[in-house]
């Protein structure tokens, strides 16, 4: 993920934005749930400013045939697995 990366959420408690546009700074922690790979980044609200870590993010999927990684597109809006609190 480049650190730049614009990432829409909803459904979300990074803020208090209905859809936040979260700018993320890096990994916090990533995991790998079966054949989905997660994780969780910090970053910063554009719209608010609000600068929190995000819950987890489904980053992309492994298909288990051929070990290929295949990302989620970046640029649709996600809604977080879990929130971390
Ligand atoms: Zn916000």
């Amino acid at each position: 993920m480049n650190v730049s990366e614009l990432w829409q959420l909803y459904d979300h408690e990074f803020c208090a934005c209905r859809v936040a546009d979260v700018l993320a700074e890096g990994f916090v922690e990533v995991g790998v749930m079966r054949a989905t790979v997660t994780a969780r980044f910090a970053g910063q609200c554009i719209n608010c400013g609000e600068s929190a870590v995000t819950g987890w993010l489904t980053m992309g999927t492994v298909d288990p045939d051929t070990e290929t990684f295949r990302r989620v597109n970046p640029n649709s809006i996600h809604r977080p697995i879990g929130d971390a609190r």
